[in-house]
Protein backbone atom coordinates (compact mmCIF):
# COMPACT_ATOMS: atom_id res chain seq x y z
CA UNK A 1 0.00 0.00 0.00
CA UNK A 2 1.07 3.55 -0.75
CA UNK A 3 1.23 6.89 1.63
CA UNK A 4 -1.24 9.62 -0.58
CA UNK A 5 2.17 11.77 -1.04
CA UNK A 6 3.71 8.48 -2.77
CA UNK A 7 0.81 8.20 -5.15
CA UNK A 8 1.63 9.50 -8.87
CA UNK A 9 -0.41 12.11 -10.11
CA UNK A 10 -2.35 11.30 -12.69
CA UNK A 11 -2.24 13.81 -15.46
CA UNK A 12 1.75 13.25 -15.11
CA UNK A 13 0.85 10.41 -16.55
CA UNK A 14 -1.13 11.38 -19.15
CA UNK A 15 1.13 10.67 -22.34
CA UNK A 16 1.37 7.31 -20.92
CA UNK A 17 -2.60 6.75 -21.19
CA UNK A 18 -3.08 7.94 -24.57
CA UNK A 19 -0.13 5.27 -26.07
CA UNK A 20 -1.84 2.63 -23.63
CA UNK A 21 -5.27 3.78 -24.91
CA UNK A 22 -4.17 3.77 -28.39
CA UNK A 23 -2.21 0.16 -28.11
CA UNK A 24 -5.78 -1.16 -26.31
CA UNK A 25 -8.37 -3.00 -28.32
CA UNK A 26 -10.99 -1.78 -25.55
CA UNK A 27 -11.81 0.38 -22.86
CA UNK A 28 -13.47 -0.42 -19.53
CA UNK A 29 -13.84 2.96 -17.68
CA UNK A 30 -15.24 2.81 -13.93
CA UNK A 31 -16.15 4.97 -11.44
CA UNK A 32 -17.10 5.82 -7.66
CA UNK A 33 -20.33 8.10 -7.67
CA UNK A 34 -20.30 10.05 -4.24
CA UNK A 35 -16.86 12.56 -4.14
CA UNK A 36 -15.99 11.47 -7.51
CA UNK A 37 -18.88 12.12 -10.20
CA UNK A 38 -20.84 13.99 -7.80
CA UNK A 39 -19.15 16.48 -5.46
CA UNK A 40 -19.74 15.63 -1.68
CA UNK A 41 -22.19 18.25 -0.36
CA UNK A 42 -23.85 18.28 3.31
CA UNK A 43 -27.39 16.66 2.38
CA UNK A 44 -26.12 13.32 0.41
CA UNK A 45 -29.80 13.39 -0.72
CA UNK A 46 -28.75 16.38 -3.17
CA UNK A 47 -26.04 15.05 -4.42
CA UNK A 48 -26.19 15.43 -8.14
CA UNK A 49 -23.81 14.53 -11.00
CA UNK A 50 -21.87 17.50 -12.26
CA UNK A 51 -23.43 18.26 -15.93
CA UNK A 52 -20.35 18.13 -17.76
CA UNK A 53 -19.76 14.52 -16.52
CA UNK A 54 -23.32 13.47 -18.02
CA UNK A 55 -22.19 15.39 -21.48
CA UNK A 56 -19.17 12.97 -20.70
CA UNK A 57 -20.74 9.65 -20.61
CA UNK A 58 -23.28 10.17 -23.63
CA UNK A 59 -21.06 11.20 -26.23
CA UNK A 60 -18.76 7.44 -25.07
CA UNK A 61 -22.05 5.66 -25.55
CA UNK A 62 -21.06 6.69 -29.60
CA UNK A 63 -17.62 5.53 -29.43
CA UNK A 64 -16.81 1.72 -30.26
CA UNK A 65 -15.54 -0.70 -27.69
CA UNK A 66 -15.77 2.11 -24.43
CA UNK A 67 -17.61 0.25 -21.56
CA UNK A 68 -18.90 2.32 -18.33
CA UNK A 69 -20.07 1.39 -15.30
CA UNK A 70 -20.53 3.34 -12.02
CA UNK A 71 -20.23 1.27 -8.59
CA UNK A 72 -21.85 3.14 -5.63
CA UNK A 73 -22.45 2.55 -1.86
CA UNK A 74 -26.10 3.90 -2.70
CA UNK A 75 -28.77 1.58 -3.76
CA UNK A 76 -29.63 1.16 -7.25
CA UNK A 77 -32.56 2.80 -7.36
CA UNK A 78 -31.19 5.76 -5.90
CA UNK A 79 -28.05 5.82 -8.22
CA UNK A 80 -30.23 5.13 -11.50
CA UNK A 81 -32.25 8.31 -10.49
CA UNK A 82 -29.13 10.33 -10.35
CA UNK A 83 -27.56 9.17 -13.55
CA UNK A 84 -29.90 9.09 -16.18
CA UNK A 85 -27.66 8.00 -18.37
CA UNK A 86 -28.65 5.05 -20.94
CA UNK A 87 -26.20 2.05 -21.75
CA UNK A 88 -24.12 2.43 -18.53
CA UNK A 89 -23.63 -0.64 -15.83
CA UNK A 90 -24.64 0.14 -12.77
CA UNK A 91 -23.21 -1.14 -9.42
CA UNK A 92 -25.95 -0.29 -6.40
CA UNK A 93 -24.94 -1.05 -2.49
CA UNK A 94 -21.30 -1.72 -3.12
CA UNK A 95 -21.99 -3.71 -5.74
CA UNK A 96 -24.54 -6.46 -3.88
CA UNK A 97 -27.23 -5.64 -7.11
CA UNK A 98 -26.08 -4.38 -10.50
CA UNK A 99 -28.05 -3.18 -13.36
CA UNK A 100 -26.06 -3.91 -17.11
CA UNK A 101 -26.75 -1.71 -20.41
CA UNK A 102 -29.28 -3.91 -21.70
CA UNK A 103 -31.53 -3.08 -18.33
CA UNK A 104 -31.05 -6.39 -16.81
CA UNK A 105 -30.53 -6.96 -12.81
CA UNK A 106 -28.62 -9.27 -10.95
CA UNK A 107 -27.59 -9.61 -7.60
CA UNK A 108 -23.76 -10.77 -6.98
CA UNK A 109 -24.73 -12.22 -3.29
CA UNK A 110 -27.99 -13.68 -1.62
CA UNK A 111 -30.24 -11.11 -0.84
CA UNK A 112 -30.32 -10.33 3.19
CA UNK A 113 -33.36 -11.28 5.26
CA UNK A 114 -35.49 -8.05 5.41
CA UNK A 115 -36.47 -9.23 9.09
CA UNK A 116 -33.20 -8.81 10.49
CA UNK A 117 -32.81 -5.58 8.13
CA UNK A 118 -35.71 -4.03 9.44
CA UNK A 119 -34.76 -4.37 13.04
CA UNK A 120 -31.28 -3.18 12.68
CA UNK A 121 -32.94 -0.29 11.10
CA UNK A 122 -35.19 0.25 14.64
CA UNK A 123 -32.36 -0.26 16.45
CA UNK A 124 -29.93 2.05 14.84
CA UNK A 125 -32.33 4.67 14.96
CA UNK A 126 -32.84 4.69 18.76
CA UNK A 127 -29.57 4.28 19.34
CA UNK A 128 -28.65 7.44 17.61
CA UNK A 129 -31.25 9.46 18.29
CA UNK A 130 -29.71 11.61 20.82
CA UNK A 131 -26.78 12.40 19.00
CA UNK A 132 -27.45 15.84 17.33
CA UNK A 133 -26.64 16.24 12.90
CA UNK A 134 -26.62 12.79 12.46
CA UNK A 135 -28.16 11.99 9.28
CA UNK A 136 -28.96 8.31 8.39
CA UNK A 137 -29.26 7.40 4.91
CA UNK A 138 -31.54 4.23 4.07
CA UNK A 139 -30.26 2.40 0.81
CA UNK A 140 -32.15 -1.04 -0.60
CA UNK A 141 -29.96 -3.39 1.56
CA UNK A 142 -27.63 -1.19 3.59
CA UNK A 143 -27.52 1.86 5.97
CA UNK A 144 -25.30 4.71 5.91
CA UNK A 145 -24.96 7.10 9.05
CA UNK A 146 -23.40 10.29 8.11
CA UNK A 147 -21.81 12.59 10.78
CA UNK A 148 -20.15 15.62 8.50
CA UNK A 149 -22.82 18.35 10.39
CA UNK A 150 -21.23 16.56 13.50
CA UNK A 151 -17.65 16.66 14.67
CA UNK A 152 -15.06 13.54 14.12
CA UNK A 153 -15.40 13.26 18.08
CA UNK A 154 -18.83 12.08 17.24
CA UNK A 155 -17.43 9.58 15.02
CA UNK A 156 -15.71 7.75 17.43
CA UNK A 157 -18.63 7.71 19.73
CA UNK A 158 -20.76 6.14 16.96
CA UNK A 159 -17.89 3.26 16.37
CA UNK A 160 -18.98 2.11 19.69
CA UNK A 161 -22.10 2.44 18.88
CA UNK A 162 -22.81 1.11 16.25
CA UNK A 163 -20.40 -1.50 16.41
CA UNK A 164 -22.14 -2.98 19.18
CA UNK A 165 -25.52 -2.95 17.41
CA UNK A 166 -23.54 -4.95 14.33
CA UNK A 167 -21.94 -7.40 16.34
CA UNK A 168 -24.40 -9.97 17.21
CA UNK A 169 -25.75 -9.34 13.30
CA UNK A 170 -25.10 -10.58 9.87
CA UNK A 171 -23.67 -6.80 9.04
CA UNK A 172 -20.81 -5.64 9.01
CA UNK A 173 -19.29 -1.71 10.16
CA UNK A 174 -17.10 0.18 7.58
CA UNK A 175 -15.62 3.43 8.03
CA UNK A 176 -16.23 5.61 5.15
CA UNK A 177 -15.73 9.67 4.48
CA UNK A 178 -17.36 11.26 7.38
CA UNK A 179 -20.00 8.38 8.03
CA UNK A 180 -20.00 4.81 8.96
CA UNK A 181 -21.60 2.07 6.49
CA UNK A 182 -23.66 -0.48 7.93
CA UNK A 183 -23.43 -3.43 4.88
CA UNK A 184 -24.65 -7.10 4.46
CA UNK A 185 -21.24 -9.35 5.71
CA UNK A 186 -21.70 -11.03 2.04
CA UNK A 187 -19.08 -12.08 -0.32
CA UNK A 188 -19.74 -9.06 -2.13
CA UNK A 189 -17.86 -5.76 -2.79
CA UNK A 190 -17.05 -3.29 -5.30
CA UNK A 191 -14.18 -5.42 -6.28
CA UNK A 192 -16.24 -8.26 -7.16
CA UNK A 193 -18.74 -6.05 -9.02
CA UNK A 194 -16.22 -4.49 -11.06
CA UNK A 195 -14.62 -7.60 -12.67
CA UNK A 196 -18.33 -9.32 -12.73
CA UNK A 197 -19.48 -6.24 -14.74
CA UNK A 198 -16.10 -6.17 -16.76
CA UNK A 199 -16.22 -10.12 -17.76
CA UNK A 200 -19.81 -9.36 -19.15
CA UNK A 201 -18.81 -6.01 -20.64
CA UNK A 202 -16.07 -6.50 -22.31
CA UNK A 203 -15.37 -10.71 -22.19
CA UNK A 204 -12.23 -10.20 -20.27
CA UNK A 205 -10.46 -9.38 -23.15
CA UNK A 206 -6.33 -9.49 -22.95
CA UNK A 207 -5.74 -6.05 -24.40
CA UNK A 208 -7.82 -4.19 -22.74
CA UNK A 209 -7.50 -0.31 -20.92
CA UNK A 210 -9.11 -0.45 -17.70
CA UNK A 211 -9.60 2.35 -15.44
CA UNK A 212 -11.37 3.33 -11.53
CA UNK A 213 -11.46 6.15 -10.11
CA UNK A 214 -12.64 6.67 -6.44
CA UNK A 215 -12.61 8.57 -3.24
CA UNK A 216 -13.43 6.42 -0.26
CA UNK A 217 -12.22 3.57 1.43
CA UNK A 218 -14.81 0.57 -0.35
CA UNK A 219 -13.32 1.70 -3.30
CA UNK A 220 -9.99 -0.02 -1.89
CA UNK A 221 -11.68 -3.07 -2.74
CA UNK A 222 -11.44 -2.13 -6.47
CA UNK A 223 -7.74 -0.71 -6.28
CA UNK A 224 -7.06 -3.83 -4.37
CA UNK A 225 -7.64 -6.53 -7.11
CA UNK A 226 -6.49 -4.09 -10.38
CA UNK A 227 -4.66 -5.77 -12.59
CA UNK A 228 -0.99 -3.98 -13.01
CA UNK A 229 -2.31 -3.02 -16.38
CA UNK A 230 -4.97 -1.05 -15.06
CA UNK A 231 -5.14 2.46 -13.55
CA UNK A 232 -6.55 3.11 -10.41
CA UNK A 233 -7.02 6.27 -8.70
CA UNK A 234 -7.72 7.70 -5.62
CA UNK A 235 -9.68 11.35 -5.26
CA UNK A 236 -7.34 12.54 -2.54
CA UNK A 237 -9.55 14.63 0.40
CA UNK A 238 -8.33 15.42 3.75
CA UNK A 239 -10.81 13.03 4.75
CA UNK A 240 -9.25 10.22 4.01
CA UNK A 241 -5.59 10.11 5.51
CA UNK A 242 -4.73 6.29 5.31
CA UNK A 243 -2.96 4.41 3.13
CA UNK A 244 -4.29 3.03 -0.49
CA UNK A 245 -3.67 0.66 -2.62
CA UNK A 246 -4.64 2.90 -5.82
CA UNK A 247 -1.30 3.87 -7.35
CA UNK A 248 -2.46 7.29 -9.04
CA UNK A 249 -4.11 10.32 -7.47
CA UNK A 250 -6.39 13.18 -8.54
CA UNK A 251 -6.37 16.43 -6.25
CA UNK A 252 -10.00 16.86 -6.00
CA UNK A 253 -13.60 16.02 -7.66
CA UNK A 254 -12.88 19.11 -9.96
CA UNK A 255 -9.91 18.07 -10.68
CA UNK A 256 -11.77 14.36 -11.52
CA UNK A 257 -13.98 16.07 -13.54
CA UNK A 258 -11.19 18.16 -16.03
CA UNK A 259 -9.90 14.19 -16.41
CA UNK A 260 -12.96 12.61 -17.72
CA UNK A 261 -13.03 15.51 -20.39
CA UNK A 262 -10.25 15.19 -21.42
CA UNK A 263 -9.88 11.56 -21.31
CA UNK A 264 -13.32 11.50 -23.41
CA UNK A 265 -12.30 14.28 -26.17
CA UNK A 266 -9.57 11.74 -26.84
CA UNK A 267 -11.25 8.81 -26.91
CA UNK A 268 -13.93 10.28 -29.12
CA UNK A 269 -11.28 11.56 -31.64
CA UNK A 270 -9.88 8.52 -31.29
CA UNK A 271 -9.68 6.29 -34.56
CA UNK A 272 -7.61 3.25 -33.15
CA UNK A 273 -10.36 2.14 -31.21
CA UNK A 274 -12.53 -0.25 -32.83
MG1 LIG B 1 -17.29 8.13 -2.99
Amino acid sequence: MLKLEELTYLWDNWEAIKRYIESAKCCFLAFDFDGTLAPIVNDPAKASMTECIRDCFLRLQEVNCVSVAILSGRSLDDLQDRIQVPGIALAGDHGLKVQLPDGSKHYLAEKPSRNIFRSLIAEVDEAVDHIPNIQIELKEFSLTIHFRGASEKRGAELEDILGRIVESTPYRLQPGRMCWEINPDVDCDKGKAFDWIKERLTGNKSNLFQLYIGDDRTDEDVFRIMPDSGISVLVVSAEIKSRTHAEYRLNSQQDTVEFIEKLTAYLSGQTGIS
